[in-house]
């Protein structure tokens, strides 16, 4: 199990009355916002239509309903787990978390028991006389079985009415009385037809019951009437409501680092640099950059925006890249590392998360020719990062300005190091920022695109939307795993083995049990 770790202050709140996520105590419209106690480190952000047409999908595949509208606003919280895991909150609430499980390759959503009530409760038998054909992977039990399984004890085959056809062990169920209220979800120990022809045995393993359920609040048991709109909406637009109820929190975040530019430029006396890499965090750096430096500051200095390729680009970003130094019209400084990885990749094979050997020669180099080539020894400059301090223990613990470790006369600020993805969000939406079109298509972090720190969640997404790309690097890596005399080097890529040089507990577990030996 990967723990959870504090890196910042958990700011998440949800104004009642105008049912948006709040970043503060209070929402603009004057009334006190109820704090939500999501995971730390609590990088919240925004959920894409893309995100939650992907929870709808899994939802109607699992349980035969939608768990979200279309236009609702929902916040992803991404939890610590092996793979991909995010927290989602509508309505005030974690009303589920989905999770990219890798020994199956799919999304699973596991609902809480808001996001349950959402998909059975409120349709009542009354409502759907067909809600038994209807809805799917439910468990009904009986009456006398209900407060033992609503104290969260496992749900045994005598206690059980009846349940879904076609249950699976190892599925997400939901436990309901025989009126369809929901008392407890869960996951099946065995499948619906081993339940119907056993007498005893352990059926479903609960995860959430109403024992540990605090006060209810119906905004999030409650699917609301989709916007028939959303669809064509760009998220900004969608988002309006919720730019509206932060503006004091964008206003003053932006206040804070602008003068913090201000000063640190007035105390440094360097040139002025802005580091973009076509991500979010470094977009929104660049617009503070022209908001605290530009024509309309009133303390107008010259700035030059930087750009280091790795080699190992999305074509998005590059096109991002190229578009925005035309928005902000200021000399672009590049440099790149051209063939490099493929050249070392001949050397080194596949990089893994233990050895990143290609950080030095396709990240660090190309960063120091930039500022070696443009800027002198002597005089250096002053670099504007896109680093926030929810991103990792590292940046948490990176002072907001510092002297960079490897090139002389470089010196690194942090003007975001506080803000969570949502506030760069809100940020974006509410200057309308022309950001890269990859986090509309399920991405949350744009860098290297076979970066070995990724998700196989991540990996799984690049077949979709770079296709091309991955059938090339999924045979070179099979390729890799024949010449390291792996047994069965598919499954080794297939299940995202070959980003590990030492398998960690998990991923070793899973190699055992998918037969991926290692030649001693
Ligand atoms: S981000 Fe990943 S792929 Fe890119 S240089 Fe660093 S380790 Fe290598
Ligand atoms: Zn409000």
């Amino acid at each position: 199990m990967v723990k959870p770790v504090f890196l910042g202050k958990l700011v998440l709140h949800w104004c009642p009355a105008c049912n948006v996520p709040v970043l503060d105590k209070k929402c603009a419209c004057g009334n006190p916002a109820t704090f939500v106690n999501v995971t730390p480190p609590a990088d919240i952000r925004p959920a894409f239509p893309y995100d939650i047409d992907r929870i709808n999908d899994v939802s109607r595949q699992q349980f035969g309903k939608k768990l979200i509208a279309d236009g609702e606003i929902a916040v992803y919280n991404k939890a610590p787990y092996d793979d991909r895991m995010e927290e989602i909150i509508c309505g005030g609430e974690i009303i589920g978390t989905i999770r990219f499980e890798i020994d199956k390759i799919k999304w699973v959503l596991l609902p809480r028991l808001s996001g349950a009530r959402r998909i059975f409760n409120k349709e009542g038998k009354e409502k759907d006389p067909d809600i038994e054909q209807n809805l799917k992977n439910w468990v009904m039990i009986h009456e006398s079985a209900i407060p033992f399984v609503a104290e969260g004890s496992s749900v045994l085959v005598p206690g059980i009415l009846k349940t879904a056809p076609n249950i699976k062990r190892e599925d997400e169920v939901v436990v309901v009385t025989p009126d369809f209220e929901v008392v407890a979800a869960g996951r099946a120990k065995m499948s619906s037809e081993e339940i119907k022809t056993s007498e005893r045995g352990k059926a479903i393993k609960i995860r959430w019951n109403q024992k540990n359920e605090t006060t209810r609040n119906e905004a999030a048991e409650i699917i609301p009437k989709d916007n028939e709109k959303a669809k064509e909406m760009p998220p900004r637009e969608i988002w309006k409501k919720v730019i509206d109820a932060n503006r004091h929190v964008i206003d003053k975040f932006e206040a804070d680092s602008v003068l913090f530019m201000q000063n640190a430029a007035k105390n440094m006396n360097k040139k002025l640099t802005c580091s973009y890499s076509g991500g979010k965090d470094s977009l929104v750096t660049l617009h503070l950059t022209e908001t605290a430096f530009g024509k309309n500051s009133g303390n107008e200095k010259e700035y030059d925006i930087i750009f280091s390729d790795t080699g190992l680009e999305f074509k998005e970003t590059l096109d991002n890249v190229k578009e925005i130094v035309e928005i902000y019209n200021k000399p672009l400084k590049e440099a790149g590392a051209g063939n490099t990885f493929w050249e070392e990749y001949e050397i080194y094979g596949p990089p893994s998360v233990d050895n990143r050997w290609c950080t030095q020669s396709c990240k660090l180099q190309p960063i120091t020719t930039v500022i070696e080539t443009n800027y002198s020894k002597e005089d250096g400059c002053l670099t504007f990062i896109g680093q926030r301090q929810y991103e990792s223990k590292a940046r948490a613990k990176s002072q907001r300005i510092w002297k960079s470790p490897s090139v002389s006369g470089q010196i690194g600020t942090a003007p975001i190091q506080e803000w969570t993805a949502m506030h760069v969000w809100l940020y974006i939406f509410d200057k309308d920022l022309h950001y890269n079109p990859l986090y509309e298509k399920g991405f949350d972090r744009i860098g290297c695109w076979l970066c070995p720190a990724a998700s196989l969640a991540d990996f799984e997404n690049l077949k979709i939307t770079h296709p091309e790309s991955m059938e090339m690097w999924e045979e070179k890596l099979v390729q890799a795993g024949v010449e390291k005399e792996i047994e069965n080097p598919e499954l080794w890529v297939k299940y995202g083995l070959w980003r590990y040089a030492e398998l960690p507990p998990a991923m070793k577990k899973l190699a055992d049990e998918k037969g991926v030996r290692y030649k001693k």
